[in-house]
């Protein structure tokens, strides 16, 4: 059965000692019995940290990786270096990193490989600036982004990929968007999955929400037939929120 997906990016955020309270907190709020799988994305130099501590439930991302293999690139890390420290997951394409760091749609097709090459479970992001959404051609946007990301990949590598709509106009803005625009844009989404893929391909990969998900709204959110789950950024740094948006998912 598919399993719905939550994801905290902690972002740059929290010294180690404040950084491992919180994953404490959040695992001993979890019971065993979640059925979801939930992850969390803390700042890089903690990850195999992290990953050793990690009990339970809890996953571990990391925020990006390199798309280039080992070598003379200072200060890179790459997909197999994170799989050796016991990552499990990466998040690739976020639009802090496309818009801060210059992440082309090359570069976050060469990082998607380079992520799946090494065995990596990928939350791949998407997502419209607020002038796109204005002009209407948002459905366009997040196609283009979608195909150089995606085309050429095999149905099955699909699977160990969690696609995750961000409208950046929606990150970290306080703006989210309405459970019915979320509905609408992973609905075309998942039936553009199943003409590049096939029905079956498409119905099984999971689609998560992010922008500015909180506890207030997660239940309207989760409740749309095509999202399944969501990508949390701010209201993933306090535990008793990210419990909150866990526990809203499980009783969709
Ligand atoms: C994000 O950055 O992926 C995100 C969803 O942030 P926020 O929840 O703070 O909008």
């Amino acid at each position: 059965m598919m399993k719905n997906v939550i994801a905290g990016n902690w972002k740059s955020n929290k010294l180690m000692a404040e950084a491992l309270r919180l994953m404490k907190e959040i695992e001993s709020g979890l019971t065993s019995e979640i059925s979801a799988e939930v992850i969390i994305a803390p700042p890089a130099p903690y990850l195999s940290a992290f990953a050793s501590e990690a009990k339970g439930v809890l996953q571990i991302a990391s925020q990006q990786c390199s798309a280039t293999g080992s070598g003379a690139f200072t200060g890179e890390f790459t997909a197999a270096m994170l799989g050796s420290c016991g990552v499990k997951w990466v998040i690739i394409g976020h639009s802090e990193r496309r818009e801060g760091y210059g992440e082309t749609d090359n570069v976050i097709r060469k990082k998607l490989r380079a992520a799946l090459d090494s065995g990596l479970q990928v939350l791949l992001c998407c997502g419209e600036p607020l002038e796109v959404r204005e002009s209407e051609t948002h459905f366009d946007w997040v196609q283009n982004q979608l195909m150089h990301a995606l085309s050429g990949l095999s149905n099955s590598a699909l699977e160990s990929i969690v696609i995750a709509y961000e409208p950046i106009w929606a990150i970290g803005t306080g703006k989210t968007a309405s459970a019915g625009q979320a509905q609408e844009m992973h609905a075309f989404i998942r039936n553009w999955l199943s003409i590049c893929f096939d029905r079956s391909t498409a119905r099984g990969c999971r689609i998560i929400y992010g922008g500015s998900c909180k506890p207030s709204n997660a239940d309207d959110l989760f409740a749309q037939p095509d999202v399944n789950g969501g990508l949390i950024g701010g209201a993933s740094l306090n535990a008793a929120d990210f419990i909150a948006i866990v526990t809203a998912l499980e009783n969709r």
